[in-house]
């Protein structure tokens, strides 16, 4: 027997439950580039924070959708400082956050991190990014990866074929 496409929920509540949901300031829609987005408590909450981690995660979730539509999940983890408490250095893209010489808030930006049968620690590939460029750069990311990707290539498997340098002279903005 097919499984309802909703688990526990009656088909007639969806509706009234994703309004509900999203009434609350949650998401209902996912998608392959947003899904996989999490991010530390930040520095709203946590002294050792160098950014605002979240409202850049919700910043990412909200410029991503119409721009990238990757064809396979990606995990981006925001993290705001070495303690990594969102692993960056395991996500396929990995920021933590760096507070920049003039006192923004920005992010290093690692590539290439993996768990289970893909497991790895991530590389860096920039350095204090600013906080106000993350977005374009991880659709750039992104992008670069679908355009030159080999068929059925996982962003994992595309960044470690690749030495940081050349994936630099990719991603530059
Ligand atoms: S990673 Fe750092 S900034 Fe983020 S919650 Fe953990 S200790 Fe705090």
């Amino acid at each position: 027997m097919a499984k309802p496409p909703h688990p526990h929920v009656p088909d007639a509540f969806i509706a009234t439950l994703t309004r509900s949901v999203q009434r609350l300031g949650f998401y209902t829609d996912a998608s392959l580039a947003t899904g996989g987005i999490i991010a530390c408590t930040g520095n709203r909450g946590c002294k050792y924070s160098a950014a605002d981690t979240k409202a850049h995660a919700v910043g990412l979730i909200k410029h991503l959708p119409g721009r990238v539509s990757p064809g396979a999940p990606v995990n981006i983890h925001f993290t705001g400082c070495p303690h990594s408490c969102a692993q960056h250095y395991c996500g396929d893209i990995g920021l933590v956050g760096a507070k920049l010489a003039d006192g923004a808030e920005g992010y290093h930006v690692v590539l290439g991190g993996g768990m289970d049968h893909e497991q790895g620690i991530a590389r860096e590939i920039f350095r204090g990014v600013r906080a106000t460029e993350v977005n374009p750069l991880v659709e750039k990311v992104l992008l670069v990866w679908e355009k030159k990707k080999n068929r059925g290539e996982t962003f994992v498997q595309w960044t470690r074929r690749h030495s940081v340098k050349e994936l630099q002279e990719f991603l530059s903005i």
